[in-house]
This record gives structure tokens, sequence and C-alpha cells, in this order.
């Protein structure tokens, strides 16, 4: 009788694959057995050759997401007389196991299925889950990955969970998160002082029934608190933005269903398999006209961040107030969101009106995902939930790096065994509880992960709470600590994740990053080898009169642009509008003092330069909201480039200055500028991709979160002969600059 060993590897630990494999040994009359391993799962399977062949072929085929299985590699092995049954093996069976920690996963067909089945013993139940689906990393507390080792420990299973539990035939076969009404969490909605107001299923009702009167409620999501209000009510959308303090900010809206959410923005098919699959991202999507999603939940913006409810809590409350729902993180602007229940009744009071929670506990903050799709495939612009902390292969092999990021949108990143970590998007570091939990997330992923890191690497910017930490932690464990030039660590990220060995010319624009000369660096172009760099390319640098407060009022960049390029002048008549008073003086003199005026090169800015001069968004806004208004105004149309002067590498935009203004002085409109604007910066990049003289040219940085430049610098770049690279994996923002941090570390010599 044939025995037969088959090696796979993929996404097989942490996701019911031993179980699934168990089902098709059984199905087929098999005997043998399965074990983990440090490289992937192993089976043995013994039998007739028919049954063997077909098990193979189910193998490939028949194994339910969120398992995929990448490569399988079999031998023929010797028969073991009279072996009976199929056996699951402890994990790691004599081998070293290597640690998987599990993401969380969306709810399953089948799961949902149960839910809405009248008479099933879940129906109804928020907190319905299986091997395929359900909490994962958000609930566990060390590993191996056992129930006494998560939130689900003071939750004893009844008769009936215990018996599926059990049952290598059931889905829920070593499901470690099984719960029903009987045995497991339960919902209370309570006011804002903290008082409950109803339990379990009157809970639910009655959030649904205050949401659909426009109340705003903090939901116990799963990776975190989280606001959810009407989103077809001006109203509703106006008072969570005034609580939450945050103005235009475009907030991401969750629909009951695929059709729903469909009749609001227009999806592909790729962009639908996103939305529909186990990690269920926020998709950023074209809007359509006649959806009743109200502008006020992301204004003036053609795009809307669309979800699908991803938890059973998520799926009864959307079905049950049917209209989608904005669905934005528990918190105030720039802090961490809230996941614990006092500190979220706390924080979150006077925001929400009612609280819907439930005696689950959340272990660790992991905010939703979010990913666009354009011509060449996915980009996450937030890699969190669904994704975090799944380890990804890297062509990079050395000691053990851990780098600790940036000081927004911060990562960190643990480089070991050839994988790369990275923890789920931590958000910015300026509070205390941004600090706290980067600190708190460097313990966790270490020892999940059993790393003992022999190098660390960080920012060049001393005043990151990520700098101070790396340094803390060198002195501690007595290890190198190496610090990265932040557009280096850029272009090392997207070369990392792109899998270049050889030298890479980096285009790496962004807002702006401490630069080896103590300047402020953000239009770069960096000729990147092994461990170094040497920068090829930069914007003629401007100062930014106020220094940081010009990430928020493209005014004053603009003032200073005008101030680098033309000298002291009155502002042009689209700008005059956003400086009343005296404030056009006032900057004037900063920067001839050269007060409080740091100089940049930064490409960011220089977006938001241009965009106070056409007259949008002057005043005041988001990181990145002139940039998105440039963007949108282009649109589509084709227009020639404005002019630059390039001398050894230095791109001087007075040129370019000059001739925007005197479109605006013919009375020529923000969109054809927008255009012209976008197409310069393409001309600019096939420009110093000249001068780097390399086949290889990657593009980062916070500017390429624009898939209007990214695709007219990629178009530009190809057309000449370039091979372009770009970010799929990890986000080209901030959020990979550990990523990049740790490549750079581990090839120090
Ligand atoms: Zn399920
Ligand atoms: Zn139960
Ligand atoms: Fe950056």
């Amino acid at each position: 009788m044939p025995r037969r060993r088959i090696q796979v590897r993929g996404v097989v630990q942490g996701v019911g694959f031993r179980p699934a494999v168990y089902r098709l040994a059984h199905a087929q009359g098999l005997s043998g057995c399965v074990w983990n391993h440090a490289e992937g799962v192993t089976i043995e399977v013994q039998g007739s050759a028919v049954a063997v062949s077909a098990f193979e072929q189910a193998l490939q085929s028949g194994i339910p997401p969120p398992a995929r299985v990448q490569a399988l590699a079999t031998q023929d092995m010797d028969e073991i007389p009279g072996e009976t049954g199929f056996r699951i093996l402890a994990s790691g069976a004599g081998t070293e196991m290597r640690p998987v920690v599990p993401p969380d996963l969306a709810v399953c067909e089948a799961c949902a299925a149960e839910m809405d089945t009248l008479g099933e013993r879940r129906h109804r139940y928020p907190f319905t889950n299986c091997t395929r689906c359900g909490p994962r990393y958000t609930i566990i507390e060390s590993l191996p990955y056992d129930r006494p080792q998560t939130a689900m420990k003071a939750f004893p299973l009844c008769p009936d969970c215990a018996r599926e539990y059990r049952d290598p035939t059931d889905r829920r076969f070593h499901a470690q998160p099984v719960a029903c009404p009987a045995c497991g969490p339960r919902l209370t909605l309570r006011h804002a002082d903290g008082s409950a107001r109803a339990e379990g299923e009157a809970a639910l009702q009655a959030a649904s029934v205050a949401l659909r009167a426009g109340a705003v409620l903090a939901l116990k999501g799963l990776g975190g608190y989280q606001l959810l209000v009407d989103a077809t009510s001006d109203e509703a959308v106006r008072r969570l933005r005034s609580r939450k303090r945050r103005e235009d900010k475009p907030l991401a809206v969750m629909f009951p269903d695929l059709a729903h959410l469909l009749q609001a923005c227009e999806a592909s098919a790729e962009e639908t398999v996103w939305l529909t699959s186990p990690e269920a991202p926020i998709l950023l999507l074209r809007r359509s006209e006649a959806g009743a999603v109200v502008e006020a939940v992301a204004p003036g913006n053609p795009l809307l961040g669309a979800f699908l409810p991803y938890t059973p809590l998520h799926r009864l409350l959307l079905t049950d107030v049917d209209r989608p729902l904005v669905c934005t993180s528990g918190n105030l602007s720039d802090e961490p969101m809230a996941f614990e229940d006092e500190e979220a009744l706390g924080r979150l009071g006077g925001l929400a009106d009612l609280f819907l929670t439930h005696d689950r506990p959340i272990l660790r903050p992991v905010d939703d995902s979010v990913l666009r799709v354009d011509g060449d495939g996915p980009t996450l612009l937030r890699r969190a939930r669904g994704f975090a902390p799944l380890a990804v292969p890297l062509a990079l092999k050395g000691p053990c790096v851990l780098a600790l990021g940036a000081h927004q949108k911060n990562t960190i990143a643990l480089l070991k065994g050839g994988e790369l970590i990275m923890s789920q998007h931590l958000g910015d570091l300026t509070s205390p509880d941004g600090a706290d939990l980067l600190a708190r997330t460097v313990e966790d992923l270490l020892a999940f992960f059993g790393a003992r890191p022999e190098r660390l690497a960080c920012d060049l910017h001393p005043d990151y709470a990520s700098t101070s930490l790396a340094e803390r932690l060198a002195a501690e464990w007595e290890i190198p600590l190496v610090r990265v030039q932040h557009h280096h660590a850029h272009g090392a990220a997207c070369a990392a994740e792109r899998g270049l060995k050889g030298p890479v010319l980096a285009l790496a624009w962004d807002g702006t990053g401490l630069g080896i000369d103590g300047t402020l660096w953000g239009g770069e172009a960096l000729r990147i080898e092994g461990s170094t760099f040497e920068r090829v390319g930069h914007l003629r640098p401007f100062p930014l009169p106020g220094g940081e407060a010009a990430v928020r009022e493209p005014r004053r960049s603009a003032c200073g642009l005008l101030w680098a390029t033309r000298g002291e002048a009155a502002p042009p008549p689209d700008l005059a509008a956003a400086f009343d008073g005296p404030d056009w003086a006032l900057l004037q003199a900063m920067l001839a003092k050269g007060l409080h005026s740091p100089v940049t090169s930064s490409i960011g800015r220089l977006f938001d330069a241009v965009a106070a001069l056409v007259g949008l968004q002057a005043r005041r806004g988001f990181e990145g909201q002139a940039a998105m208004a440039l963007e949108f105004a282009a649109g589509e149309r084709a227009a020639s480039p404005y002019p630059w002067e390039i001398k050894e590498g230095i791109a001087d935009p007075t040129l370019l200055v000059e001739a925007v203004l005197s479109d605006l002085a013919a009375g020529r409109e923000a969109a054809f500028v927008a255009a012209r604007f976008h197409a310069a910066l393409a001309d600019l990049a096939l420009a110093w991709a000249r001068l780097g003289g390399l086949a290889d040219v990657v593009l980062s940085g916070g500017c390429f979160q624009n898939a209007l430049l990214t695709a007219r610098v990629r178009a530009r770049l190809s057309g000449a002969g370039f091979r372009v690279h770009r970010h799929h994996l990890f986000p080209p923002n901030d959020g990979s600059i550990s990523l990049g941090q740790a490549a750079v570390a581990l090839l120090e010599p």
C-alpha cells in the first residue's frame, strides 16, 4: 500500500489547516498523520493509490480559506504495516516550531448562515466563530495558541461547544474562541455614564433603534472601540465630527452587505474579492452619484472608504439598522484607539451617547486595515487587522533585527530567519498613550516570536518617541543601534519588499524627515546600495515659516516657497484671501529674520504650496488634504508639464512657480494647474532616474499614496525603459519606515 509524505507551505498554521487535512484524509479512508513544524506542515498518508492521489488533488483545491497552500513537495515512504486512523500530532514533533500568531479573520459564510437560521443554537449570537473565522491576534495572551492563553479563558465550554471542539469532523474542531449563547460572551448596552441599560438581544435592538434615531454609538468591536453613526444623516455625521474634533478628514463607512455598498460606490471584481476576503479591509472606492451616504462623510472627496461587516456583532447591527453607518476608530484625533472598557468609558464618554460593549476582553488594539486597488494591483495604506502579525518571507538573511519605525503612522518590524514580522499600525506617537502602546507592542512581539534582537534600528530624528525607546533598549540589551535616515529607510523598504538585491534609485517623496545635513528632507532621489546611500538629487530647499505648523496650514508652505523663489512680495490674488489681517506680513518678517523657519526639500510641502496658490485648502486641514485636493482636481486630463531647472540634481522650482502664477493670472482654473503640476513631477522623476543611471527605480514615501502621481511617474519612467517598483504589501507612507530601517540595519557590515 503506498505511503506518501507531503510537505506543505503557505498560510497553513493557526487557520484550521490540520483539521481540514484530517477531514480530507478521513473522506478518502486514508491512515497517517499531520503535524506543524518550523517550515510549515507535513502530512503522511497511506492507502490505495487512487485514494492517495485523490487526497493530493483535494489538497490543491479543497482547502477552505483563509488557509492558502503555496508549495507542495511529495516523496514516497515505506509503508507502515497495520497503521489505522489518521492523527493530528502535537506541534513540533521533535523539531523546533516556528511561532505563528494568526491574524483576526472576518466572519465566514458558514457561521453567517448559522446565525441567520432560526432554531440554530447560535441564531443571532454575536460571538459566533469557527476554525475559519473569528478573533485571533486580538485575544491571544501568549503562545501556544490554546484557549487557556486567550481572552476566552474566562468562558468554560458548555457540553455542546465542548463536543464540537473535540469532534474532528466539525468545523469547530480545535477552534479556540468557540462560544455559544450558553457559555460565551454577552452584550451589554450602557449609558454614557457607564450604567447598564439592556443586555443581550435587547441591547442589540436598543442600539439599532438609537442609531436609526441619529445617536453616536461607541461599539466594542474586534480590536478596539469604534464610533458609529448613521451615514445617511447629515446632522448625525456633523455631530460626530464636532465631538471627535475631526473637521474634514474622511470617515469610513460600513455597509450592511455588498448590495448596499454597490449602491454607493463602484467596485471592480478585484476590489470585490478584497471586500469579501477574510481580511475584509476598508477599500478606497469611487463614490457613485446616487448613493445615500451624505457628503459630510468625506467632504469634497470622490473616494469613499467602504467596508463590510467583519464580526458577527457588526453584521447583526448593520442588518438591523439596514443603512450604511460611519464606523471610525474610537479616539480623539491623534490618540490611539481605546480598547479597554474603563478607559473607553472615560475617554469616549463625551463623544458617544451609548456604549454597546461585551465581556470578552480585547488584549491589544488593532485598527481596521485600509487598501486601494489601482491599475497594477493592491496597495495597503494601513496594515493592521487581518494582516498583522503575519510573517512575510523576505530575501534578507542575517542577524535578528528590531526596528522601531517613524513617529507618525508608526509600526515596528522584526526581521528574523528571513522573515519580516510587522506590528499592526500603531499610529501617532505624540501622546503619552501612543508612546506607551509602542513599548507594549515591542514586548508583545518579542515574547510571541521568541526573538532576541542582535541589532536595533531607529530614525535619525532625536525627538521621536521611537528613537528614545530604541536608545533605552540598546543600552539595556547592550546591542548596537543603527540610526537610519528617514528617506533611506523609505527606499530600502520598497527594495526589500520587492526583493531587489542590487543598487536601486529611490524616489523618496513625502512630508518631511530629518536629513543627514540637519535640514528637513522630503523630495529625494537616493542611490541605495547595501546599507549605504548617496543623495543623487533633491528639491532646492525652501523655508517653512513656523516649521511643523505648516503641516496643517498649507498657506505657510506657499509663503515660504514664494519667499525662496521670488523674494519679498505681496501674496498673489488667489492666495491673498488666505491671509487676512497681519498674517502675511508676520510670516514674511519671520522669513526675513530666519526665525523658526526650517528649510525643506519636501515634495509633500511643495504640493501644499501649489494647492494654496491655486486657492485649494490654504488655511487648515489634515495632513495630506491639500495634496489630495490637487490630485482630485487634476483628474485624468492630459497636460503639458511645468518647467524645472535642474542643476547637478538640484531641482529649482522657480520656473514652475512663475508658470503657475502666470496660468492663474491668465484665469486658468485649479484643475488645469493641478494636471500640469503632476506632469511636472513625472518629468522630475525621469530627470532624476536618468541621473541615477540604474535600471531599477523604487517609489516610496507618503506622496505615492497619490494614485495619480504614482501612475504618471510609473508611465513616464517605464516609457523610458526603467523598471519601476512600488509598494503593495506594505504602505508607501511612514508605516513602512520600520521595514526599511530593519533592512538597512541587517545589511550593515
Ligand atoms: Zn466561521
Ligand atoms: Zn457553548
Ligand atoms: Fe516619510
